[in-house]
This record gives structure tokens, sequence and C-alpha cells, in this order.
């Protein structure tokens, strides 16, 4: 079903009247992690004052440390959902167990994370639903392995998938992953599903996340996914990736630009 052998035509995916794919172009953005009701209203504001179409934000994080914050869960949410009715924007949110399903009745996007993209059991449960799925790219898998996980989806009947390139594993440790800009023409030669990239957890650091939106654009990607924080140096979560929202906006008007020149 994710063939490009059978669907000819790129693919468009409406998320709550906001379409990606299909020559629609989108910039999901917000923080790693919902933290407080001030921090969620006042960068959801801001990205969407700059332009961005849909609005992020983790309530479930899968965190490398058991240590780590882990998200404020269902309290999370309800601020993600809050922010959602005061900005208009539809809402992304990571699910890590097909148990909280019910928790994501009001999500627009339901996001799969990297370390999930294989988690074959959840990918059924979000088959049998009728609601989109980001389906973020395992950090050590290939492109047929991804494509066979939205395959799973799809073949349960909920053919709204939209892929993210995140970054893969190699020898590099001057960045966080390697952002495999190859796999956007490559996806698109295989498959008619919307491809975006995600240059945030892609490269793990503040100053490179402009450039590779920019090279991600150039490749062909549908749409991006940026981590903004109000202040990143506070920040719960992956503050060294996050833009401030200034930066974001800057970010957003070369975004324009490049978009324009292509
Ligand atoms: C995220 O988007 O917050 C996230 C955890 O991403 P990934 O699964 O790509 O690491
Ligand atoms: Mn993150």
């Amino acid at each position: 079903k994710a063939n490009r052998k059978f669907h000819p035509n790129d693919t468009a995916v409406d998320i709550g009247g906001v379409k990606i794919g299909g020559g629609e172009f989108q910039v999901i953005a917000g923080p790693c992690s919902i933290e407080t009701k001030e921090q969620m209203t006042e960068v959801a504001q801001k990205v969407k004052e700059a332009g961005a179409g849909l609005l992020r934000g983790g309530a479930f994080k899968p965190r490398t440390s058991p240590y780590a914050f882990q998200g404020l869960h269902d309290e999370g949410l309800k601020l993600l959902l809050e922010a959602k009715k005061a900005t208009g924007l539809p809402v992304v949110t990571e699910i890590m167990d097909a148990s909280h399903l019910s928790l994501f009745e009001d999500v627009d996007l339901i996001q799969v994370g990297t370390r999930n993209m294989q988690n074959f059991e959840l990918l059924k449960e979000l088959g049998k639903i009728d609601k989109p799925v980001l389906l973020k790219r395992g950090m050590a898998c290939t492109i047929d392995e991804w494509l066979m996980s939205a395959e799973y989806i799809m073949a349960g009947g909920n053919e709204n998938v939209i892929l993210c390139e995140r970054g893969i594993r190699t020898y590099e440790t001057a960045v966080r992953n390697t952002l495999d800009l190859s796999a956007i023409p490559m996806i698109k030669k295989k498959s008619h599903l919307p491809v975006i990239v995600d240059p945030s957890h892609a490269t793990g650091i503040r100053f490179m996340v402009e450039p590779m939106a920019l090279a991600a654009i150039a490749a062909g990607a549908d749409g991006l996914m940026v981590e903004v924080h109000n202040n990143p140096a506070k920040a719960l979560c992956d503050g060294p990736q996050s833009l401030t929202p200034e930066e974001f906006d800057h970010m957003m008007q070369k975004v324009t630009k490049t978009r324009d020149f292509f």
C-alpha cells in the first residue's frame, strides 16, 4: 500500500484541515517536552506567529535514562490540547504504548518515535484507527524496513501515514545523528507517502538546525519538524538542539525564501 507502483500520485495527508504532501508543505514546531502551561502557551503562540502549521509537544518521553524527565503524561496532553484550543493549530505528540490510545482522542497526528518504529504490535493498533500517524525512521533502520513499518499501519486500513527522517546512527560523533538526506528522493521514488525532516534530532545542535532544514527543502521534503523552546537553557529535554522563538522565526523566513527558489 505504501508502494509508488500502485499509487503513482503523491498522497496528501489531511491533519485536522492542514495538509502535508501532494505539494502541500508544513512546518511542525514546539518544545521537545510539554513542561508547564506558561511554556506551552508561549511557545505555541510564537511558533504560530512565525508560520508553523502544526504544534508539537511530547507528553510521553522515551528517555535513554529511567532517571531523566519522563514527561507529564496525561497532564501534558491536557496542556497541549489547551494550546491547540488557544492557537487553533492541530497538535502532534508521541505515543509509546497502545494502551494509552484513549488519551489521544483529540490529538490530530500521532507520532511513533524512532525507538518504536519496529514495535509491530503498536503499529498494528494504529492501523485500526483512522487518525494520521507520523512514523519516524528507526535510528538503525534501512529505508525498506521503514517502508515496511508504514505498511504495517496501512495494512490494517489506516493509510494516513507521514514519514519523518530524523537522522540515523553512523560512526560520526560530532553530531547526535547523521541526517540521511538521500532518504528523501529515495522515498519519493519508492513511495507516494509524504516525507518530512526533523533537523533537530538529526543534528542535536542548535546552529545546525537551520542549514539542515533548508537542505531538506532542496532535497524535496514535504515538511519539517523543529524543536522550539522559550528558554532552551532550562529545557527538561533536548535544550541544546532547541531554537528560541526568535531563531525559529529567522529560520522560517529562510524556509519561505528557499521554498520560493525551488
Ligand atoms: C521527539 O520527536 O521528541 C523524539 C523523541 O524523536 P525521536 O523519536 O526521533 O528521537
Ligand atoms: Mn526531542
